[in-house]
């Protein structure tokens, strides 16, 4: 399968056409960006790290029942997925506190939630991904009643398949975003899963294993993405 015209350069990630209309082929880069594009960098090597371990990602979930645009890895790079029209909502799930939700709601990060939660926020960059919720992404017609209760239900199994798979090697996830499409109709799963965009805390030390060591400048990045792909053995 052969790249055609680039669809969109997004800031981790192009996406480009192929010969056939249903498959897309998406190429990661190195390029990391946080705080809605304020702050620019590399971390070497990020983009075949967050290549690999989505297309692992996406086989384990696909195994057990979550449709997704995963096709096949071509190469280091570069992944051949399902086409779909992106739903513009950020799909996030949160086990343990962290990030935006500590500061919405004033409280420490790392106090486990008794539950797992689920947010939407509205992906549109200039309006910085608004928190949202379905009233009002069904009001703004983003998705329909439907699409948004087979989200809900697919990102919940989801938390439960990949929370078990993180334990087993010793790392807790902590939330994570997801972002669904529609292929002929139907809702799978879409983009990426990877340190971009989960938190991943190491089991023992809670040291941070993720994305947040570049956009808290915490040192050591790439060698946290390293950790992360050894302990998936890819
Ligand atoms: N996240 C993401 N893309 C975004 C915003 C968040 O992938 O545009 C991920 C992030 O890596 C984390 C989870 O979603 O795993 C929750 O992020 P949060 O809302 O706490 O936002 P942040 O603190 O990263 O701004």
């Amino acid at each position: 399968m052969e790249k055609k015209e680039m669809l969109y350069e997004g800031k981790a990630k192009k996406v480009y056409k192929t010969d056939e209309s249903e498959l897309f082929i998406i190429e990661y880069k190195d390029d990391a960006t946080a705080f809605n594009g304020e702050k620019k960098g590399t971390i070497v090597g990020k983009g075949v790290i967050n290549n690999k371990m989505s297309a692992l990602m996406f086989q384990i979930l696909e195994e057990k029942g979550i449709p997704t645009h995963f096709v096949e890895l071509l190469s280091d790079r570069e992944s051949l997925v399902k086409s779909v029209k992106i739903l513009p909502l950020e799909v996030i799930i949160r086990n343990i506190t962290a990030g935006s939700f500590s500061k919405r709601y004033g409280v420490e990060e790392g106090i486990v939630l008794p539950f797992p939660t689920v947010e939407f926020s509205y992906k549109d960059d200039d309006l910085g991904d608004p928190l949202m919720n379905e009233y009002h992404a069904l009001a703004l017609e983003l998705a329909t009643k439907e699409q948004i209760e087979t989200i809900k239900a697919y990102a919940f199994e989801i938390n439960k398949i990949m929370k078990e798979f993180f334990l087993e090697r010793n790392i807790k996830l902590v939330d994570f975003k997801l972002e669904f499409g529609v292929h002929k109709g139907e809702v799978i799963l879409a983009d990426e899963i990877s340190p971009d965009t989960c938190r991943f805390w190491d089991r023992e030390t809670n040291k941070k294993l993720d994305k947040d060591r570049f956009r808290r400048d915490l040192g050591d990045v790439e060698g946290a993405y390293q950790e992360i792909m050894k302990r998936l053995n890819i």
